[in-house]
């Protein structure tokens, strides 16, 4: 074990990491934000929209993993790959080849849109996307370079191509009339959520900013390119998942005022209103009004569905201050909340709102960082990427996997404030199977016992 606080001090590009912890993180070759390779997240996002086509320029292995992995996670589309070899790379053939791809690509029956993203090899190398053609055939072109030396996180890469999109989208707005939402074109002042989010959560927020006279607008990332100027044409923009820095920025110039943090919980919930109220210019009577009508009853579900555990949590969504903030109101004991994200503006009353209740809260943190917090704080329950859940298991500790069985909840509003109390208690409820299970297995699998 290190000594207390000897983990990194500064990410990859240079932002501040998480500093000192008041425990010891165990040795490991890590020492910055676990993440799988940050295009995923990119390509998972383009594969999810409508008319819209993926080619990735890579390795191979880079591209069959990507693609693997994809197609685990159920993409129903074909991924484009643009093979190289050194000559084509060195002599710049390559983005010929690209543009020739390109060019066969752009049909406007097909597509509204062709993403191509240049992974490491060729992002190092300078192949030059910019100079590939804006559209082709009234096909718009956008490219990305996701390399995984640039780019710290998979979640930032949904942040890359969100916000290239938004940037072309906004430029089309700003020279004529573009296409309405599939839905036609929503009466009320709206406010677009940034950040993947359940897919119920845009009624729940709905039903909250509804008497505010507000209506929800698209999610970005979005599902279809013209969500893309309903989005910008938004009243506020509603950062409930803080990397989205880049995307921000578009929103900001488009005019659009923007609000961090979310209606998670009661407190939570009671500020996000006040904010989203203040920044859509609604009265004082109403604000205060709706905060009225929608607090109690999530009070009340907060009280119906208490959580008695020490739980550490930690992932690399962008939503994990958020489910530490919904666990605290539950009655759950945090005494660590980590992210993989790096501390934005946007983030910053949900950290500063943690710390208060005396929560270590670490941004851009270690797997080494994250399991230190396990074998430090021994939880009733463990939240975390797969490798700190395996960790937690083999301590006999109940574990969940944040990104598949925590954030892909209700997190906001009524619907949020009990819906985490089930698989939380049942994963709590486990600890005697894990013991049975380490006695059993005890000496199994550890250490050098073959003498081979
Ligand atoms: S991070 Fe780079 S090298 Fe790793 S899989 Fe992604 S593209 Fe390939």
């Amino acid at each position: 074990m290190s000594d207390p606080g000897t983990v990194c001090t500064s990410s990859p590009e240079g932002q501040q990491c998480h500093g000192k912890v008041p425990f010891a993180v165990p040795p490991g070759p890590h020492s910055r934000a676990p993440t799988m390779c940050p295009t995923f997240g990119a390509l998972r996002v383009g594969l999810r929209m409508r008319r819209t086509a993926s080619l990735l320029c890579g390795s191979a292995c880079c591209v069959y993993g990507l693609s693997f992995t994809a197609h685990f996670y159920g993409a129903r589309r074909t991924i484009g790959y643009l093979p190289f070899n050194s000559e084509t790379l060195v002599t710049g053939k390559v983005f010929e080849d690209m543009r020739d791809a390109v060019e066969k690509l752009a049909d406007p029956e097909r597509y509204d849109v062709i993403l191509v993203t240049n992974l490491c090899v060729p992002s190092a190398s300078g192949v030059p996307l910019e100079r590939l053609p804006k559209q082709i055939n009234g096909v718009r072109v956008v490219g990305l370079d996701i390399p995984g030396f640039g780019v710290a996180t998979h979640a930032e890469a949904k942040d890359v191509l969100s916000s290239a999109m938004l940037r072309y989208a906004r430029q089309e707005a700003e020279l004529g009339p573009v296409m309405a939402p599939r839905g036609g074109v929503v009466e009320k002042p709206t406010v677009a959520i940034l950040g993947e989010i359940f897919p119920a959560d845009p009624m729940s927020i709905n039903a909250m900013i509804a008497p505010m006279d507000l209506a929800v607008g698209p999610t970005v990332p979005v599902r279809e390119w013209r969500e893309l100027y309903a989005a910008l044409d938004c009243a506020v923009c509603a950062a409930v998942h803080p990397h989205y820095t880049g995307a921000v920025r578009e929103f900001r110039t488009a005019g659009r005022p923007v609000v961090g943090s979310a209606p998670v919980g009661c407190e939570g919930t009671a500020d996000w209103l006040e904010a989203i109220g203040v920044a859509a210019g609604v009265s004082r009577e109403r604000i205060d009004a709706t905060k009225n009508a929608i607090l109690p009853p999530i009070r009340e579900a907060l009280a119906r569905a208490p959580i008695k555990a020490r739980i550490t949590l930690s992932g690399y969504e962008g939503s994990e201050f958020l489910v530490a903030r919904l666990l605290i109101e539950s009655g759950a004991e945090i005494p660590y909340v980590s992210t993989a994200v790096p501390a934005t503006p946007w983030s910053e009353a949900d950290r500063a709102w943690l710390e208060s209740r005396g929560v270590i809260v670490a941004t851009r943190a270690s797997l080494e960082q994250d399991i230190g917090a396990v074998e430090e704080f021994k939880p009733d329950l463990a939240i975390g990427t797969t490798p700190v859940v395996q960790k937690a298991k083999e301590l006999a500790i109940p574990a969940l996997y944040f990104t598949n069985l925590i954030s892909a909840r209700p997190l906001f509003g009524i619907a949020g404030a009990g819906s985490l109390a089930p698989v939380i208690l049942g994963a709590v409820s486990n600890k005697g199977r894990f013991e049975t299970m380490k006695r059993f297995f005890a000496g199994v699998g550890s250490d050098n016992v073959a003498e081979v």
